[in-house]
């Protein structure tokens, strides 16, 4: 099946608890996962079939949340790692909406010259009654900061497959049809 696909690492940031690790989870799968344990950091492996072609995602769990509003070196190392980005709110949590924004601008003054892909999530959408954030906004959002946008629900297994698809599909856009 022709040469190696390269992997590509995908990391997630986000505000505690708006389900990044419940998103990677459902992403390993029972079955399959593959729990690295360096130092504290959660990595998982999985090869995905997307349009016919395989693709290989390395997906690491390991943002932490900031210390007295120190920005720690770890972060810093996050935001260097990732050949793609996925950012998580939750649709309950104006705060961490917020903080998504500023999550993008952090990535985007790391990253300046390079074209990364982000995925902005906006996670918890069976939580109807506690939403907070609506669709449109994060919508607007992602159209403002020049990401892809979904809506997920990690409880309810609810587009989570097509969140990490559209992270292959957004990483093949950019390596210009190779
Ligand atoms: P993290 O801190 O971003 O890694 O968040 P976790 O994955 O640990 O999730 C934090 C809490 O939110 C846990 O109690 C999860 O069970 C819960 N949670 C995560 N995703 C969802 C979701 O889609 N819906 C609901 N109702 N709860 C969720
Ligand atoms: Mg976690």
């Amino acid at each position: 099946s022709g040469p190696r696909e390269p992997r590509y690492r995908v990391v997630l940031l986000g505000d505690p608890g708006v389900g990044k690790s419940s998103l990677v989870n459902l992403f390993a799968g029972v079955q399959e996962r593959d729990l690295v344990e360096q130092h504290g950091e959660a990595a998982y492996e999985r090869t995905l079939t997307v349009d016919g072609e395989e693709t290989t995602l390395l997906v690491l769990d390991i943002w932490e949340p900031e210390q007295r509003g120190e920005e720690s070196r770890r972060r810093g190392q996050c935001l260097q790692v990732g050949n793609a980005y996925v950012i998580v709110y939750s649709i309950t949590d104006r705060g961490s909406f917020e903080s998504a924004s500023e999550l993008r601008i952090q990535l985007r003054r790391a990253r300046q010259a390079e074209d990364i892909p982000i995925i902005l999530v906006g996670n918890k959408t069976d939580l109807v009654r506690c939403r907070e954030v609506s669709v449109e906004e994060g919508r607007a959002c992602a159209a403002v900061f020049d990401c892809k946008f979904i809506e997920t629900s990690a409880a309810l297994q609810h587009n989570v497959d097509e969140l990490f698809e559209g992270v292959v599909r957004q990483i093949r856009l950019r390596r210009g049809g190779k």
